[in-house]
Parts: structure tokens; C-alpha cells; sequence
């Protein structure tokens, strides 16, 4: 890659501010001074910027357990973003995969590999999402069974152009159910639960395909392996 562009990616520096780092001759490439922004260099060059050596980051596959009241957004508003929990540089890079709401609590996976971010949630991998979801109302007797049997069939939503894709429903307790979605609709969870008649007054996702949250307590977060990530 140029130059210019590889400082962009190792440091905090604009493509501007890096040009003026290498016209000041901050910059060496192997032990010179590098002065073109066009120069090509790799992973194997050694980059210095005022002495200090630069390294590209690789890509990263995070898991977390969100809190409650942390949003799944790209730009800060109303509430802190999932994001600033990780402690790893660049953090700016990383997009969850999928969102959660910002009362919904659970399972989030952030990354910087947009083909990886595709593969997990796009629905024809069938990557099943596993929601623990606590209702407002019971939810018992022939109510239960026609639920399991239209979110099986699939219902449609207000304003979707398609019927939800079936979905697994059964009971843990009277109030609380799981689901497991194979897809990701905007609110998704909820909607399905009114068009019912439910209230949904908790709401936490519990696994994502092979993964789980574990021992992760909320707020904590780490890196996936290597054989977690290609499972997707
Ligand atoms: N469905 C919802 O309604 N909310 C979420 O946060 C996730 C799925």
C-alpha cells in the first residue's frame, strides 16, 4: 500500500497530516527517510514515525456482553457506544455485527472484516441467534401453542415486504420464553412479540450460531480465536 495510506492505518494521522509528517522527513522506510507519499510498503518494511515503529493491526473479531443503556450505533448520541467497552487500538474500525437495542442486553460481536460481518448475518447461512426473552404476561395453553406455530410459519410484520422466517419459540418458564431467530429484523424480537399480544419487558440474547457468552460478565469483552471466527 502508499505510504501515506499505511500511516493513515497505523496511527491517528489524517492522509493530509501524514503527507506533512513525511515532508518534515518524520517518516523512514528501512532506515531512510521517505519523503514520496506514494512509496509502496508492506508489513515487511520496517515504518518509523519520529523513531517509533509502526505495525499494521490485522483484523479483529471481538465478543461482548452488552449492558443495558450502550448503544450498537456507529456515531455517539443519546448513550456511550458498545464500542468504547474494547480496549484495543482503533477502536473507531470495529461495527457490531447486527445491532442490539439499547435496553436489550446480551451477546454482540464486533469486528472489522465486513465479509466475516456479511457471512454471520446474512439469513441463508441460517446462523441461529438464541434470545432469552421475559414477557410482561404469561404466555400458557393454547396462546403458547398457536405462538409456536405462526412464529414457525412465519408472520408478517407492519411494513416488512416478507413474512419473518420461521422461527423457534418454546417456554423456560411461564414468562419467559426463548427464540431462536435466523435472521435480523430492525426491532425484531418486539414486533414479533406484540403482533401476539405480548409485551417483551426484558429482553437478552444468549448465543449467536456456536457462539456463547460464557463466563463473560456484562461489560467484559474478548478477542474470538481463530478457530471461533472460521466457524462462520
Ligand atoms: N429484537 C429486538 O426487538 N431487539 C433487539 O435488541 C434484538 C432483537
Amino acid at each position: 500500500m502508499r505510504l501515506d495510506r499505511f500511516l493513515c492505518e497505523t496511527t491517528d494521522l489524517t492522509r493530509s497530516l501524514a503527507k506533512k509528517a513525511l515532508h518534515r522527513e518524520e517518516v523512514q522506510v528501512d532506515g531512510e527517510v521517505i519523503k514520496n507519499p506514494a512509496t509502496q510498503v508492506d508489513a515487511s518494511r520496517r515504518v518509523t514515525w519520529n523513531g517509533e515503529p509502526l505495525a499494521l493491526v490485522g483484523l479483529r473479531y471481538v465478543m461482548l456482553n452488552k449492558p443495558a443503556g450502550v448503544e450498537c450505533s456507529a456515531r455517539r448520541g443519546l448513550y456511550p457506544l458498545v464500542r468504547e467497552l474494547v480496549d484495543l487500538p482503533h477502536v473507531e474500525r470495529l461495527q457490531t455485527v447486527g445491532r442490539l437495542d439499547v435496553d436489550t442486553t446480551g451477546l454482540v460481536l464486533l469486528t472489522d472484516d465486513g465479509q466475516w460481518s456479511h457471512r454471520v448475518t446474512s439469513p441463508k447461512r441460517r446462523c441461529g441467534k438464541v434470545y432469552r426473552v421475559t414477557l410482561a404476561e404469561p404466555l400458557e395453553g393454547e396462546a403458547l401453542d398457536a405462538a409456536v406455530r405462526q412464529f414457525a410459519e412465519g408472520l408478517w410484520l407492519e411494513g416488512e415486504e416478507k413474512p419473518t422466517r420461521p422461527a423457534e419459540l418454546s417456554m423456560r418458564e411461564p414468562r419467559v420464553a426463548e427464540l431462536t431467530l435466523f435472521e435480523g429484523k430492525y426491532h425484531q424480537v418486539k414486533r414479533m412479540f406484540a403482533a401476539i399480544g405480548h409485551h417483551v419487558a426484558a429482553l437478552h440474547r444468549e448465543s449467536i450460531g456456536p457462539l456463547a457468552l460464557g463466563e463473560l460478565a456484562p461489560g467484559e469483552w474478548r478477542e474470538l480465536s481463530d478457530e471461533e471466527r472460521a466457524q462462520f
